[in-house]
């Protein structure tokens, strides 16, 4: 599902309010991924897990060296009405 302008907007908003510098380089220069992502379940013997329960996640993309963080949309405060 791609994330309207609004989504986007209320993303940013809440990351903002936490303190947003990228771990690897201290920048604060972060673009919001277009598309809510989840991860893939597998097992310790390193077969795959297809379906069941993910977590939606937003992807947050550092614009200076391109670390990757991943936010729960649950606790983001995004509506799918927005
Ligand atoms: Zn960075």
């Amino acid at each position: 599902m791609s994330l309207t302008t609004k989504q986007k907007e209320n993303i940013a908003e809440k990351l903002k309010k936490i303190n947003g510098s990228c771990p690897i380089c201290t920048q604060k220069n972060w673009t919001i991924g277009d598309e809510i992502v989840s991860a893939n379940s597998v097992s310790l013997a390193g077969s795959t897990v297809m379906g069941g329960p993910f977590i939606p996640m937003v992807q947050v993309v550092c614009n200076n060296c391109g670390f990757v963080s991943h936010h729960a949309v649950a606790l983001l405060g995004i509506s799918i009405n927005d």
